[in-house]
């Protein structure tokens, strides 16, 4: 299967460069020339979340693994997740389910992902014998996701930049507690947009990147949106393939882009809908067609406290035809501010996407709501979802909102709505004691440099 850049002027590459490269060498993210059709939807139902991941999986890694690599690491990767489902869907209300995706090792859905291409690049590295460095941006999940996914892999050192004093003190000492030398939590002065654009300025130095063997695992990383593909495909078997919606708490547009491929290899999902909180540059532009940016505005759901959503780039190239050339316009555009999408691609967007905000008091009444009413605790992001799903909800079609975090990996906001600190799982009980260790930097790609260099062990 070979990898294309939405911006037309990298490489072509298969699955095992594009996933080691993670950003394109122009700027751009890897996408499939062609997404593949999945043969037998009718045989999921009853099968492991192992078995249905190798299936979807091995339908984008082409050549790069052999089945055995590819179901060992599978096993491994899911192993590490405390629940026989993996994923398991729970009821909320008539019609009206939520899929668990925090039951991994650092209580977010990005677990799913890390783990899976940890055991991938390590693969891929003890076979090529290359060393990498991979730096990674983070509002708080992808971040603790990465360093436990990666700690202790060889050939491998981990940098993740996260914004200092803005994430939870679990998502921080997440990052910061293990004490495996080749992984490095760096606090920096700035907003996560911020350190956004530092990852991007690391990899757009070509020099550099190829100095330390640069490797990018965000949510641009396509290896981790097929990963994000398995969980829409069991989600609908377990719905017995019928039509179906899908709720997706949305910041980087990472895990709602996954359904939207999942759906264009043949899944019957009905209507994606992109939820957000007050940071809601994607649902302005879907509804209005302006893509602009503005100020973050810090909120009890701070993984989707963003404004620029990276993987939205790989909705924009297909809803524009695959056009390279009017993408990299745009991107340029962006770069002074923001963008007027295309009638054309704003019509075909719509088709396939729906969008809604919520505010901070609907969060928390969503929290305390579902509590009430379920007994089911939400993490706020989970709550953003739910209440965008509330508003959609028709009879005879189950819609699905993704549960993306615990929520005792947000417990402030948790128990501001209910007045409960919910308690972390057995297996981390002991987070608040471990000491840590963190580096300040200032939002300046020379000093991220030199820290690299400096703090490398190879
Ligand atoms: C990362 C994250 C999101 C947003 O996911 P995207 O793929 O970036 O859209 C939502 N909720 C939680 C808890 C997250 O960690």
């Amino acid at each position: 299967m070979r990898y294309v850049s939405t911006r037309g002027r990298a490489p072509v590459l298969d699955f095992e460069q594009a996933m080691l490269s993670g950003l394109a060498r122009d700027g751009g993210l890897y996408l499939p020339e062609t997404i593949p059709a999945f043969e037998g939807l009718s045989d999921l139902d009853g099968l492991s979340y192992e078995e249905v991941a190798f299936r979807v999986v091995r339908a984008f890694t082409g050549e790069s693994f052999s089945d055995d690599e590819l179901r060992g690491a599978i096993d491994r990767a899911y192993a590490r997740i405390a629940h026989d489902a993996r994923a398991p869907l729970v009821q909320l209300a008539p019609g009206h389910h939520l899929l668990e995706l925090f039951h991994g090792p650092t209580l977010a859905f990005k677990d799913f992902a890390m783990q899976l291409i940890a055991q991938l690049f390590q693969i891929a590295l003890t076979r090529s014998g290359q060393r990498i460095t991979i730096v990674g941006a983070t509002s708080g999940d992808t971040g603790s996701a990465a360093i436990e996914a990666f700690r202790g892999i060889d050939n491998v050192d981990v940098f993740i930049m996260y914004p200092h004093g803005r994430v939870s003190e679990v998502q921080r000492r997440q990052m910061t507690t293990p004490p495996a030398e080749n992984v490095h939590a760096l606090a920096v002065t700035g907003h996560f947009d911020d350190c956004q654009a530092r990852l991007k300025d690391l990899f757009n130095d070509h020099a550099f990147r190829d100095q330390v063997g640069l490797a990018g695992v965000n949510s641009i990383n396509w290896a981790r949106v097929v990963a994000q593909i398995v969980y829409y495909f069991t989600a609908c078997a377990s719905l017995g393939m019928r039509p179906t919606d899908f709720c997706v708490p949305t910041g980087n547009f990472g895990d709602i882009f996954a359904g939207s491929v999942a759906r264009e290899m043949g899944l019957p999902i009905r209507r994606l809908i992109v939820a957000t909180n007050q940071n809601d540059i994607l649902h302005r532009a879907l509804t209005g067609g302006e893509y602009r940016t503005g100020q973050v505005e810090p909120s009890i759901s701070p993984s989707m406290d963003i404004q620029v959503s990276s993987n939205f780039e790989r909705a924009l190239y297909l809803a524009y035809g695959q056009d390279a050339g009017a993408i990299r316009q745009l991107m340029d555009e962006l770069k002074a501010g923001g963008f007027t999408i295309s009638q054309g691609a704003l019509q075909t967007l719509r088709e396939q996407y729906l969008s809604g905000r919520v505010s901070e008091e609907e969060t928390l009444a969503t929290i305390r709501d579902m509590r009430e009413r379920t007994g089911e605790i939400l993490c706020p992001h989970s709550a953003v979802g739910v209440a965008v799903a509330q508003r959609h909800l028709e009879p005879g079609v189950p819609m699905v909102t993704l549960a993306t975090a615990h929520p005792a990996k947000f417990p402030d906001a948790v128990e501001r709505a209910i007045g409960i600190r919910p308690a972390l799982p057995p297996h981390m009980a002991d987070l608040f004691d471990l000491p840590e260790r963190v580096t300040r930097v200032e939002n300046d790609v020379d000093a991220l440099k030199s820290l690299i260099l400096d703090r490398r062990t190879q």
